[in-house]
């Protein structure tokens, strides 16, 4: 059984019109990219750099990193939000690799490929993040960096990603979230350890959408961003003589 959510899928299926717009229901996506980009760009060379995009959408993140001189593969798991993908990065004249597929499949296929793996805004909407998690692990060669984005499950997070953004302002499609899925930081630090990843970061994405204000920083209590890699082979070694 491949790890995906149908009715997940058919949620982002159904926004197909809305990826590039700007003020649409992935607004918050094109907002908080500039920081996305700038928090991968600056912990990873990207120029000339095999990465992987897990969970790609419409290619918000991907088209930022080629734009930056990476050479990246797109995958996805709907039909929809890789053809408008597919159509825009042709339209703004990018290389930009786009498959169906999951990380899982990818991971199994062709191991060790990437040097850079990137997966957000998609470990809440997967039936089992740690074997995505785990999946961009053997995706990346030794060495490689793995990046993570995701909202955590908190009092706060219901509050604003939730109620405020679904609901109050409708920045977001109703239904988008489910509180129960969000995760915290301490899980996917687990589930990284478990996959023999190496925490290498962990920052706050604090975003407010009525102000547009935005940026990198401590708290962790709605959006974060992790850095992990992929141990050398004598990463691994150093550890096990320890
Ligand atoms: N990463 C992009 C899009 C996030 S929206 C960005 O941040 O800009 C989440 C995307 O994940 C949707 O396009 C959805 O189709 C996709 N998705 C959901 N489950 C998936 C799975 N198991 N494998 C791959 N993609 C999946």
């Amino acid at each position: 059984m491949p790890n995906i959510d149908r009715d997940e899928i058919r949620k982002f299926e159904e926004q197909t019109a809305f990826w590039w717009d700007k003020t649409g229901e992935f607004k918050g996506l094109h907002d908080i990219n500039p920081l996305r980009l700038a928090y991968i760009a600056e912990r990873t060379a990207l120029a000339g750099k095999r990465v992987i995009d897990v969970g790609c959408g419409g290619g918000i993140l991907a088209e930022a990193m080629a734009k930056n001189g990476a050479r990246v593969t797109g995958i996805d798991a709907g039909d929809a939000p890789l053809a408008v993908a597919k159509s825009h990065a042709e339209a703004s004249g990018l290389k930009i690799i786009y498959r169906r597929t999951t990380a899982e499949e990818l991971a199994q296929l062709s191991p060790g490929s990437f040097d850079v793996a990137t997966c957000m805004e998609l470990l809440e909407h997967v039936p089992d993040p740690p074997s995505v998690v785990r999946a961009c692990g053997h995706l990346v060669k030794p060495g490689g960096a793995v990046f993570f984005g995701t909202l955590n499950r908190t009092l706060r997070s219901f509050l604003l990603a939730i109620i405020a953004a679904e609901y109050i302002l409708g920045i977001v499609k109703r239904g988008t979230h489910t509180h129960r899925r969000f995760i915290k930081p301490a899980e996917i630090d687990r589930w990284a350890a478990n996959a023999g990843l190496l925490h290498q970061d962990l920052t706050g994405l604090y975003y407010n959408p009525v102000f547009k204000r935005m940026g990198l920083g401590a708290s962790t209590a709605v959006n974060y961003l992790m850095q992990f890699k992929k141990p050398e082979g004598n990463d691994t070694l150093h550890s096990a003589s320890r």
